[in-house]
C-alpha cells in the first residue's frame, strides 16, 4: 500500500491491490529512487560496486541507498530519503513541511528558480550550463555545488558508501560538477584528506535505472 506521497497527493492507495487485478503476476511496490539506484547496481554506472548511494537530482530530490547489493529502506518503509535532511537550519521551505531541506536548494526546480532569478529571466537547464562561464551563473553553480557538497559529505560520513552516483534529470550536466565535489569530499569528509573518500559519478541508465530496478525487486 502507498501509505503517503507528498509528490503526487496518495494517501493509503492499495496500489498493488489494484495492479494486481489487472497484472496476471505477482506485483511489488518500492519507491522510484531506491529502484533506480539498484538498477544502476545491477547495470548502469554502480555495476562495479556492492555499496552505492544515489542522489536523483529532478524535480525534487531522490535517494537510493544499496548495501551488499541490496536497498536499504531502514527497519520500515520510508527510509533513505536524503533530500529531506536540513542543510540550513531556518532555510528555504521544504514542500514536507520541514525548513533548509536539501531539495528545497538542489532541485532542478531550485536551481532554475535561482538562475532564471540571478540572469533576470527565464532560463533552461540547457541554457544554464551553455552559460556556465558568465559570472551571474558561475555563483549560482558554486552555491549549488556547496550545498549539494554539503548534502553528499554528510551521507560519505554516515554510510561510506564505493561510489556516489547522481541521476535524475541533472545526470547529463552532473559531469561539470564531478570535479568541485571531488574536492569538497576530500577537504570535508571524515578521513577525507587521507583518501578514503568514495569515487562520484553520473549515473548512466537515465529513466530506465528505475524499470529495471524494479524488475530486479
Ligand atoms: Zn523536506
Amino acid at each position: 500500500m502507498v501509505l503517503y506521497s507528498n509528490n503526487i497527493h496518495w494517501e493509503n492507495v492499495h496500489l498493488t491491490d489494484i495492479l494486481g487485478r489487472m497484472i496476471p503476476c505477482p506485483v511489488r511496490i518500492a519507491n522510484n529512487a531506491d529502484c533506480a539506484a539498484l538498477g544502476e547496481t545491477t547495470a548502469g554506472a554502480g555495476k562495479d560496486y556492492s555499496d552505492l548511494v544515489m542522489f536523483t537530482l529532478g524535480n525534487g530530490v531522490g535517494g537510493g541507498i544499496v548495501i551488499h547489493g541490496e536497498i536499504f529502506e531502514g527497519g520500515i518503509m520510508g527510509g533513505s530519503e536524503v533530500g529531506h535532511m536540513v542543510v540550513t537550519a531556518n532555510g528555504k521551505p521544504c514542500t514536507c513541511g520541514r525548513k533548509g531541506c536539501l531539495e528545497s536548494y538542489v532541485s532542478v526546480h531550485a536551481l532554475l528558480q535561482e538562475a532564471s532569478q540571478a540572469l533576470q529571466k527565464e532560463v533552461t537547464l540547457e541554457e544554464i550550463f551553455a552559460m556556465k562561464d558568465t559570472p551571474e551563473v558561475q555563483k549560482v553553480l558554486h552555491e549549488y555545488v556547496e550545498v549539494l557538497g554539503i548534502g553528499i559529505v554528510n551521507i560519505v560520513n554516515m554510510f561510506r558508501p564505493q561510489v556516489i552516483l547522481l541521476g535524475g534529470q541533472m545526470s547529463e550536466y552532473a559531469k561539470e560538477l564531478i570535479e568541485p565535489l571531488t574536492m569538497m569530499m576530500k577537504e570535508q569528509c571524515y578521513g577525507g584528506k587521507h583518501g578514503m573518500i568514495p569515487e562520484i559519478a553520473c549515473a548512466g541508465l537515465g529513466k530506465a535505472a528505475s524499470i529495471i530496478g524494479a524488475a530486479n525487486l
